[in-house]
């Protein structure tokens, strides 16, 4: 086989991509995966027998087109966000990441600008480069954190289009007050989106952006399946907005773009929600455990609202990363200098993980 190959730099593309990058996150078939906080513990039995019920109902029917409007599965998730949100202010797309194209496909483009405040979830420039618009990097102060002057002084400075909060922000766990995100709303006539991908390991009495939608049609708020729900490899996510900022959605997406068998998983997944998230209160406890184990160790743990855990202190984090792979663990260098982050495991993967960094000494 085989056959003429050229350099990608050879082919016609287009101007603006020439020279980048994809998404890489290493994917390495070693023991203990870390790197790209998944939910480590596996779908319930129970669940999964559901959900494969369901799979096999609607494969009956898989020769028709699946439902355009995936009228089910927003009213699950309708029910499942509460707030007295209703199906038509819902959307869902194969995970959180094309819902966010969507929103970009819509909103940004060609001419546009999309705002973000670095270091935060590296897809966003990726996503918004791709739909021909260009990315502007905002700040955070030294610990990550946001204030709702800086942050609003910022986007009446830059302007966009779109406006990227993401609360608790990868890769950072940092959260994000609710005055930050009505500050920054008010300092645009853009759209604000607030990523809450990882809203379920936030503390149960902090508020979610959802409460902040009523009278704000600008304002959407992006969930995922991928974290709290163990269902990356389903790729559901979903949005709440007004009801006209969805029909905007419907103008990009590709017609039938949730199959079938998606949706059906994904609305059995639903039916038993509590099960799914019962995993939740654990992971916080691995999470929390990271941290004191790491500030023990003399790493520099950042404070996470989130199923991982940013550490600075780290000497060398590319050598310290080659360490733990050798040892079978796998978390991710993010680019941050003297950082790594770790996603929060099973109680079995955490120690594993510990255990394999204090072997390692890599604290100044
Ligand atoms: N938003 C954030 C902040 C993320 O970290 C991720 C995945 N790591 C996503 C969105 C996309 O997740 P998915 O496409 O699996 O829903």
């Amino acid at each position: 086989m085989g056959g003429v190959t050229v350099r990608l730099d050879q082919l016609p593309l287009r101007d603006d991509l020439r020279g980048k990058t994809p998404y890489g996150a290493p994917q390495a078939p070693l023991p203990v995966t870390l790197n790209v906080n998944e939910n480590t513990h596996p779908v319930p039995q129970e669940v999964a027998d559901d959900v494969l019920d369901s799979i096999a109902r609607a494969l009956r029917d898989v020769n028709r087109y699946p439902d355009r409007e995936f009228s089910t599965l927003r009213e699950s998730f309708a029910d499942y966000l509460g707030h007295g949100l209703t199906p038509d202010q819902i959307w869902a797309a194969n995970g959180s990441n094309e819902v966010l194209q969507h929103i970009l496909q819509a909103f940004a483009g060609p001419g546009r600008t999309a705002l973000g405040f670095g270091p935060t979830y590296s897809m966003y420039p990726i996503l918004t480069a791709a739909t021909g618009a260009s990315w502007i990097a905002g700040t955070r102060a030294h610990d990550y954190t946001l204030s709702p002057e800086d942050a609003a002084a910022q986007v009446a400075d830059a302007e966009p289009d779109v406006i990227f909060l993401c609360t608790p922000n990868n890769p950072t766990g940092t959260p994000l007050s609710l005055d930050v995100i009505e500050a920054v709303y008010e300092a645009t006539d853009g759209v604000v989106i607030v990523d809450e991908a990882y809203q379920e390991f936030a503390p149960r009495d902090e508020q979610s952006a959802l409460t902040l939608l009523p009278g704000r049609e600008r304002l959407v708020v992006s969930r995922t399946m991928s974290k709290a729900f163990a269902f990356a490899g389903a790729r559901v996510g979903y949005l709440a907005a007004d009801p006209a900022f969805i029909d905007a959605l419907r103008l990009v997406r590709l017609p039938y773009h949730l199959s079938s068998l998606t949706q059906a998983a994904a609305i059995a997944a639903l039916r038993h929600a509590s099960t799914m998230l019962a995993m939740v209160d654990d992971i916080v406890e691995q999470r929390d455990r990271i941290s004191a184990t790491l500030d023990a160790l003399g790493y520099d743990p950042h404070d996470s609202w989130s199923n991982f855990v940013l550490f600075g202190g780290v000497d060398d984090p590319a050598a310290t990363w080659q360490a733990l792979y050798d040892r079978g663990v796998l978390i991710r260098d993010v680019g941050i200098p003297h950082h790594l982050r770790v996603s929060a495991g099973t109680e079995d993967e955490t120690t594993a993980f510990l255990d394999a960094l204090a072997s390692i000494d890599s604290a100044p």
